[in-house]
């Protein structure tokens, strides 16, 4: 077999302790409204209680949205560009068929990184006053900054971490994944629910409180505490769309 065009690149994530090694990506899942904070501040109810959490809120990326060299263009269709700092979760194994137990969820698990959900804040609000869907507002090109990648065993316990956003020395974000309503192994339980995880997939575990807008000439420094700082900038996009 031929292919008819140039095949397109594989999107690919450093691996901070080895030099040119790197992993591959296949797909990238989001959990929406993670930190009762952040959904409060969105507007949404926050559950009272584990038992009363319902449902998680999914939705997915472009695997070639990535930007692994923090250089970010301020994209196209919006004048209300968000920053959401998350925890990056990296699938280094298939989950087994049918659904997975959150006791064997963490042993998928190759490594961690910290990422930004970049939102178009403005498309996302008119989709759901709508109840039209979220693709425009979050699956646009260049929305998923990720930093390198760092190998679960040198994490230590991810639970304990914290993650905190700088915009231009400024804290904005700050959470502790302690307080995700749903933890790693308990969201890859729901995904195993609707999707077949595979090795190369990735997963934006949810915001903490304080997102707001980012402008070009903006730079951010994302940390998950103790384990991998990215620095990054936001720069004039290509667009004369706005
Ligand atoms: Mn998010």
């Amino acid at each position: 077999m031929t292919d008819v065009i140039a095949a397109p690149p594989q999107p690919r994530i450093p691996i901070g302790s080895t030099d040119g090694a790197t992993f591959p990506v296949r797909r990238i899942h989001c959990v929406g409204r993670n930190f009762a904070e952040h959904a409060r501040e969105m507007g949404a109810a926050a559950p009272a209680s584990k038992a009363s959490r319902g449902n998680p809120v999914f939705f997915c990326k472009p695997a070639d949205a990535l930007v692994v060299d923090g250089v970010v263009p301020y994209p196209r269709g919006t004048t209300e560009l968000h920053h959401e700092i998350e925890l990056v979760v990296a699938l280094g194994a298939d989950a087994p068929p049918g659904l997975l137990d959150p006791a064997h969820a963490e042993a998928l698990v190759f490594g961690y990184a910290v990422g930004l959900d970049l939102t178009r804040r403005d498309l996302q609000a008119a989709a759901k006053a709508k109840g039209l869907p979220w693709d425009t507002g979050k699956a646009f090109d260049d929305s998923a900054p990720v930093s390198r990648l760092v190998p679960a065993a040198e994490c230590g316990d991810i639970s304990t971490r914290s993650l905190t956003l700088e915009i231009n020395g400024e804290v904005r974000q700050h959470g502790k994944l302690a307080d995700l309503i749903w933890d790693v192994p308990e969201i890859l339980h729901e995904l195993s629910k609707l999707y077949a995880l595979r090795a190369g997939d990735l997963v934006f575990m949810g915001t903490p409180a304080g997102v707001g807008p980012l402008q070009p000439g903006d730079r951010f420094r994302a940390s998950l505490d103790g384990v991998v700082e990215f620095d990054g900038r936001i720069v004039t996009g290509d667009s004369d769309a706005g």
